[in-house]
């Protein structure tokens, strides 16, 4: 069989070399195995890419693609995934959070017949703050939206031919991988590990970052939040109509009553609110059909070394 790694890298100049002499130790394990590596370099700043250069040259069976700037991990795996041919493919970072000794299991599992094999970490050393920010997001979306999301579940996964084509035919612009990988369903394994940190760098994952990255998880799969404000619109017209028959009928039995300062400016300030709120809700939507509309390639490509060992002759 043929396993394609793919690893998008982003600012990583002091992790690529050695992640890549784990993977190739991990690799040397798994006989029979024809393995070719597919860095992406995600318009990094630093050396990166003269280091991917150096180990593609090196290396026969590496490969790197680097993108015209930084496109963001999303993209960065894109690319590494269109660019991959094995009959089946890896997701792995830069920065050894992805222990390379799970490789052989993985694909033993693979090879067991699952299409998808998912490398979930524990929280272990992880900051309080953030486990405690993970936990609830997952609760929250998992009661939210369609698709089940498993914490500690991220993006280092194997995913077979059928399931990399699956999420191949996915064009979305705006794409939660996460939720891909987890609505393209297929016969799915999981495989615990032992959260690792990260070597050296410094994750890009800042608090308003994840923040928005819930954000866009919330809103990606599904319209439930359009859903909800038509049901708080029609909550609040019904809260209206039973007040303005109380107020009509007081009116009626006892004369007009004049004061009502405090009613207004809270019903003037919270249905402005509401209003708000609701149109943000809309606005995201749209902000989104107009960012598929445009039909942008999601990323762009400066430069490209491909794989030698590449058997289909095409041109990437
Ligand atoms: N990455 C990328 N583009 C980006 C940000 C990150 O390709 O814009 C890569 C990064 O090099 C690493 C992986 O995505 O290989 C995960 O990034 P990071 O470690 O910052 O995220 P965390 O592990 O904290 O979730
Ligand atoms: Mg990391």
């Amino acid at each position: 069989m043929r396993l394609s790694l793919v690893v998008p890298c982003f600012n990583e100049e002091d992790s690529v070399e050695r992640l890549h002499a784990a993977v190739t130790a991990a690799c040397a394990e798994l006989s029979d195995v024809e393995v070719e590596i597919v860095y992406v370099d995600d318009g990094s700043q630093d050396g990166t890419l003269a280091a991917l250069r150096r180990l593609a040259a090196a290396d026969p069976t590496v490969g790197y693609t680097s993108l015209s700037r930084n496109f963001g991990k999303e993209a960065a795996m894109l690319a590494g995934l269109e660019r991959a041919t094995g009959d089946a493919v890896v997701i792995m970072d830069a920065d050894l959070q992805h222990p390379p000794r799970l490789l052989p299991e993985m694909v033993a599992l693979y090879r067991q017949g699952f299409d998808q094999v998912i490398a979930r970490r524990d929280r272990r050393g992880d900051r309080f703050l953030r486990t405690v920010a993970s936990r609830s997001f997952y609760r929250l979306v998992n009661w939210w939206i369609d698709v089940r999301l498993l914490d500690g579940a991220g993006d280092f996964r194997l995913l077979s031919r059928l399931a990399v084509d699956a999420v191949l035919a996915m064009p979305e612009y705006n794409r939660f991988s996460k939720g891909l990988f987890s609505w393209i369903g297929f016969r799915t394994v999981v495989v615990a590990h032992r959260n690792e940190s990260r070597q050296s760098g410094r994750s890009r994952w800042t608090l308003g970052k994840l923040f928005n990255y819930a954000f866009d998880g919330l809103l990606s799969f599904n319209n439930r939040p359009l859903r909800l404000a038509i049901y708080g619109g029609l909550f609040l017209t019904l809260l209206a109509v039973v007040y303005m028959a109380w107020v009509v009928e007081d009116a009626l039995s006892r004369g007009i009553d004049v004061p009502g300062y405090t009613t207004t400016i809270i019903s003037v300030i919270g249905l402005g609110g509401i209003q708000m709120t609701i149109l943000g809700v809309i606005g995201e939507y749209i902000g989104r059909i107009y960012y598929e509309s445009k039909r942008r390639p999601h990323y762009l490509v400066q430069e490209t070394e491909a794989l030698l060992t590449r058997t289909d002759g095409a041109p990437r």
